[in-house]
């Protein structure tokens, strides 16, 4: 079993620091046990990412691609990843909470390919760009906006 398993066990996360009685018998443990300890963590690491991937559908939701899965990304939906990773970093926490959260039900997450991912970043950058630019428009030309038939038509 890897450290990261099972209950009652949460002290042993892979990202946590394991206190024991003095930093001295930390050090000689994790000299005698580093190798050991680094494959479960590793191992711990990939079964989540492996159920997590398997709940997703194993494929890209948008375009089907399922050829290769160490390349399929977790994507947020509704784009709000940087800020989920600012309250719990990017490691075990962040990941397993994602999991915990899709296997209760939780429709904000896909997987999508490198490509499909660009893809709705590029669209996610343009729309992002028009709001700016209706909204310099409404600031700077207040005067174009009088009446309906404005000539300047951004969206
Ligand atoms: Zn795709």
């Amino acid at each position: 079993m890897s450290p990261c398993q099972g209950e009652g066990r949460e002290s042993e996360s892979p990202l946590s620091l394991k206190i024991m009685y003095d930093q001295k018998s930390y050090n000689k443990w994790y000299k005698n046990n580093r190798d050991k300890k680094v494959k479960n963590v590793r191992e711990a690491f990939l079964n989540l990412r492996l159920k997590t991937l398997e709940i997703l559908g194993n494929q890209c939701t948008r375009c089907g691609y399922e050829e290769d899965k160490r390349i399929l990304m977790v994507d947020h939906k509704n784009d709000n990843g940087s800020a989920e990773r600012k309250q719990n970093g990017q490691g075990w926490k962040y990941r397993k909470q994602i999991l915990e959260k899709i296997i209760a039900g939780s429709k904000e997450y896909q997987l999508l390919c490198p490509n499909c991912s660009a893809v709705k970043e590029a669209d996610r950058h343009i729309k992002n760009l028009n709001a700016r630019l209706v909204d310099w428009h409404n600031k700077s030309l207040p005067t174009i906006r009088e009446g309906s038939n404005s000539p300047i038509s951004l969206q």
